[in-house]
């Protein structure tokens, strides 16, 4: 199944929905707990898509391609690394990545995203798919510039819309050996497999789980392969996962004014 939030034409109101086939139909009810069906009567090139959710928080997993490491002269870890997203940074299909001019080098970094679906606490690596709602695609951009200045990675990672998700969350999805791919002006930059990740979905979701309480809405990126490269104005970044989907948003300027 795949859900979306999406706003009809002439609407600024964020409504909860799901697809069949080509059209969209509403969704009354949490989709977390208990929700219902409407029927799926609007066609999709009539509605606006917005972010698939909108996560309590992102729990972001770094170095976890052996190859992204590599290029970067990581060392290849032996926990993971992880930091959080701000929610305030997610964006959905289509919408603009501004790049703040404070930042000389802005990159893309295609991931696969995990939306969680049940409280998780110190769970164990074995149970952690059923804590699992969905997946989408996501892409964690990135300040290198001030990732590699600041101590911490808040705002190197932190601006926002630096976290567009999307285009839906697809429940149907095996994640063990998809491939993953980053394109910028249909300019192959990023290709893998998740098979290729260092630490697999559970093992993530355990060490996360540990830390602190992963809830429903929440979301977490679970690392990016090699090839990131710097984004201009003007750009257009498409991250596709086989089985999920296309995410594509334009890059833009900062406004003058904000
Ligand atoms: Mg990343």
């Amino acid at each position: 199944m795949r859900f979306i939030r999406f706003s009809k034409q002439g609407s600024a109101e964020p409504k909860t929905g799901w697809i069949y086939e080509d059209r969209v139909g509403e969704i009354e009810g949490d989709l977390f707990s208990e929700y219902r069906r409407l029927e799926a009567d609007t066609p999709i090139e009539n509605v606006k898509l917005l972010a698939p959710l909108v996560p309590g928080k992102i729990v972001a997993v770094g170095w976890n391609y052996i190859d992204h490491a590599r290029e970067f002269d990581r060392e290849i870890p032996e926990v993971p690394t992880i930091f959080l997203k701000p929610p305030s940074a997610v964006i959905g299909m289509g919408d603009g990545i501004v790049l703040p001019e404070i930042s000389k080098k802005i990159e893309h970094e295609c991931e696969l995203a995990i939306v969680i679906g049940k409280k998780a606490r110190m769970i164990l690596p074995e149970d952690a798919y059923s804590y699992v709602f969905g997946y989408m695609a996501a892409n964690d951009v990135t300040a290198r510039d001030l990732q590699k200045s600041d101590d911490t990675w808040t705002r190197g990672k932190g601006f926002d819309t630096f976290c567009p998700l999307g285009p839906w969350i697809e429940t149907d999805f095996e994640p063990a050996d998809a491939m993953l791919t980053c394109r910028v002006n249909s300019e192959l930059r990023q290709m893998a497999s998740t098979r290729d990740m260092i630490f697999s979905i559970p093992s993530i979701l355990a060490f996360i789980s540990s830390v602190m309480t992963l809830n429903p809405g929440d979301v977490v990126l679970t690392g990016t392969p090699a090839g990131t490269s710097p984004l201009e104005a003007g750009d257009v970044v498409e991250v596709q996962i086989d089985g999920i989907g296309r995410l594509v948003n334009p890059v833009v300027k900062q406004a003058a004014t904000i």
